[in-house]
């Protein structure tokens, strides 16, 4: 059975003393076991904290993003290594905001998903079109080209260390959200197309997050989808209450 997962991405919100307020209302807010696996991925200077604040606890703390190479002359870069000496084995990786704003394409993403699954981390791979592809109508080639180029070269046996996470860039941060059916469309083609890559088995265990303005008065309508299985969140992610709300929506 698939796993059913909410993920907080934080990403540059919250300095340390923030941190502590957030993790504290959380566990105020999280005092039930969720039906959903829990992930928070707060920025790099929090993340050991962070990682000891919920120790014990069901909640996974992730990385929001890592090098490819092993260490060296990289300013300002952190390693695999680095994250796991630290406790922390999950990484998300491909955010549309890395994209866009830090030149990631889908060859540099292929080298850190290589890496991460190396160090046998688990990946949250994040894709998805931007408006004018699904304008244009041809969001379907552009998503099956964001995998085939940055994760389809994997071994059919990594698969049980990837989730993934469509999330259509027109949606991020900004209030639009996909429908509840544009949604299961396209979390139904990624499937397929894991199938067509791999087999059917592959592309029935993996977990598909939907990833694009998610918030409490939506979560339960976009979960419902049966190929959606859960959400990668970001703004809504960092009010407790709130991220409480859309886990409890699985
Ligand atoms: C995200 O950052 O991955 C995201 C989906 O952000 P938001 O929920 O704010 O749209």
């Amino acid at each position: 059975m698939r796993k059913k997962i909410v993920a907080g991405n934080w990403k540059m919100n919250k300095n340390l003393a923030e941190t502590g307020e957030l993790i504290a209302e959380i566990k105020r807010s999280f005092n039930n076991p969720s039906k959903a696996n829990i992930i928070i991925a707060p920025t790099f200077t929090n993340l050991y904290y962070a990682f000891e604040e919920f120790k014990g606890l069901e909640i996974t703390v992730a990385a929001q993003n890592m090098h490819h190479a092993e260490n060296g002359a990289f300013t300002g870069e952190i390693s695999a290594d680095m994250l796991k000496s630290i406790g922390i084995e999950t990484v998300i990786l491909g955010h549309s905001e890395r994209r866009a704003y830090f030149g990631e394409n889908d060859e540099v993403l292929a080298k850190k998903v290589n890496t991460a699954l190396k160090h046998d981390m688990t990946i949250i791979f994040c894709f998805g079109e931007e408006l004018q592809d699904r304008k244009g109508e041809h969001h379907f080639s552009v998503v099956e080209n964001q995998l085939k180029n940055g994760l389809f070269h994997i071994d059919a046996n990594q698969w049980s260390n990837v989730v993934l996470a469509y999330e259509p860039v027109w949606a991020i941060g900004t209030g639009e959200t996909a429908s509840p059916e544009q949604a299961q469309e396209m979390h139904a083609f990624i499937r397929s197309a894991i199938a067509k890559a791999y087999n059917d088995s592959i592309a029935d265990e993996v977990s598909i997050l939907y990833g694009g303005s998610v918030k409490p008065t939506n979560a339960e309508e976009i979960f419902a989808k049966p190929d959606v299985d859960g959400g990668l969140i970001g703004g809504a992610a960092l009010d407790a209450e709130s991220f409480e709300a859309i886990a409890s929506a699985i």
